[in-house]
């Protein structure tokens, strides 16, 4: 039976409202243990399914699933900068553009709610959708507190809700000490003569 569990189900610190599903379409790559829940269309589809990037009964192709692993990198590229890393290089920016550019939407009005929607029948509209999630963030101020790990080996993507704001790594237990450990081990032998 084909399973949708992944690790990033059991987020340790999961980013708000709609910004979580951001964060799950990053953080379907484990880039220490090279485990890719999108590396085959089989394992690929139930969980697109699952998190709605992908419709009931609709077919995966490879070239669907390129789109969404170019899109997940392009926003890793954009948190990255988040945590302090430089801003998307341009072959980030193309993708997201293209996906923009290509796509439409919508200004929906219900009762006294207005809001900004897609069709959602493509893929490219479903990750459009994203785009949008993220544009709410950044005006509700959100967006900048979702960031990826600081341990360049890990890049996983945590929701950062320490009071300064100052978080760095997705796990103090496991990269935080890590890279700690590697730091002072370097000290050490820096230290002996
Ligand atoms: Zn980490």
């Amino acid at each position: 039976m084909t399973t949708v569990s992944w690790l990033g189900d059991a987020e340790a610190k999961p980013a708000p409202g709609a910004l979580r599903r951001v964060q799950a379409l990053i953080n379907t790559v484990d880039r220490e243990s090279g485990q890719d829940r999108l590396a085959e269309a089989a394992d690929a589809g139930p969980w697109l399914a699952a998190n709605g990037l992908l419709g009931v009964g609709e077919t995966l192709t490879r070239r669907d699933l390129d789109v969404v692993i170019a899109v997940r990198e392009a926003l890793r590229a954009l948190v990255m900068h988040n945590a302090g890393g430089p801003p998307p290089d341009d072959a980030a920016t193309a993708v997201l553009r293209t996906l923009a550019d290509d796509g439409v939407v919508r200004v929906c009005v219900d009762g006294s709610s207005v809001s900004l929607t897609t069709d959602r029948i493509s893929m490219r509209a479903r990750l459009l959708a994203l785009l949008l999630v993220i544009r709410d963030a950044q005006l509700d101020g959100t967006w900048g507190h979702l960031k990826t790990c600081a341990n360049e080996a890990c890049l996983w993507v945590f929701f950062d809700r320490s009071r300064n704001h100052g978080g760095t790594w997705c796990d103090m237990s496991t990269c935080g000490n890590k890279l700690k450990n590697r730091d002072f081990r370097a000290r050490q032998r820096r230290s002996t003569p």
